[in-house]
């Protein structure tokens, strides 16, 4: 063994030794109920079963899963009617009693441990999003929001997936001109879109990097859409050619939408 092969052979070992007495001292746990797993940024079984990962059929458009599968690419009733300001997006899990624990403790809880296990998951489910995109955006929190909640999770998880798929981020390009109501308190679909029509504004220093750009947006929970269309609408008026969004999650159905 040549002295290069050997300290990397050792390296090796101390890496792997490393990790071992780290899982020794924190051990690996599940990411939902925290009971022991393989490794980090994992579900136990019991949780993985539980969560509706949304990977079957489903809009071309808006990513809504279809109960059979009706075969090439088909768009749903809404996106057929009035198509999206947007023109896809994908979520990686229904949003449902089994997801909304974690998504609620990533958003509210400090549970930033989380992130690896969820830009993960994003990195999967937005595959075909992000291998065109060029440009990763979150969904911006207002300053007010900001500073009681710490952090902007959308970016957090923007950040890690950029760094899992390569295409650059940039948390500086949308900005919240104006403090809205949060969009669980709103009565109807019709009243979440009214609530963030001219919520959102881009940085003007920004602009030129939008010109003809491919940009994904990324938010923690996609409901009805109308945050995810009105930052789609400045995107393009800014000068984007096309705004994906990814989210971790997804309301399927309008009652479940309760945050
Ligand atoms: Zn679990
Ligand atoms: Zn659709």
């Amino acid at each position: 063994m040549d002295a290069g092969a050997e300290t990397g052979h050792f390296r090796r070992k101390a890496a792997a030794w490393g990790q071992g007495t780290l899982n020794l001292l924190f051990p690996p746990l599940c990411m939902a109920c925290r009971a022991p797993v393989a490794a980090a940024g994992q579900l136990c079984a019991q949780c993985w079963g539980k969560i509706a990962f949304l990977e079957g059929a489903m809009c071309a458009c808006c990513g809504l899963p279809f109960d059979a599968d009706p075969g090439g690419e088909m768009l749903c009733a809404a996106c057929h009617a009035v198509p999206p300001a947007f023109d896809r997006a994908r979520a990686v899990m229904r949003y449902d009693d089994a997801s909304r624990g974690l998504i609620l403790a990533f958003k509210w809880a400090d549970r930033l441990d989380l992130t690896p296990g969820l830009a993960h998951w994003l990195d999967r489910a937005g595959r075909a999003l992000t291998a065109e995109c060029d440009l990763i955006v979150p969904v911006p929190l207002h300053r007010f929001r900001l500073w009681r909640r710490r952090y902007n999770q959308a970016a957090i998880a923007g950040a890690a997936l950029s760094r899992l798929c390569g295409a650059p981020f940039d948390p500086f390009v949308l900005r919240r001109v104006r403090a809205t109501a949060s969009q669980g308190t709103m009565p109807s679909a019709a009243a979440r879109r009214r609530n963030v029509a001219a919520a959102f504004g881009i940085a003007e220093r920004r602009q030129p990097s939008l010109r003809r750009r491919t940009v994904l947006l990324v938010d923690d929970v996609h409901t009805t859409g109308a945050t995810l269309e009105a930052c789609a609408r400045v995107l393009k008026r800014g000068g984007a050619a096309r705004v994906f969004a990814l989210t971790l999650a997804r309301v399927v159905r309008p009652h479940e939408a309760a945050l």
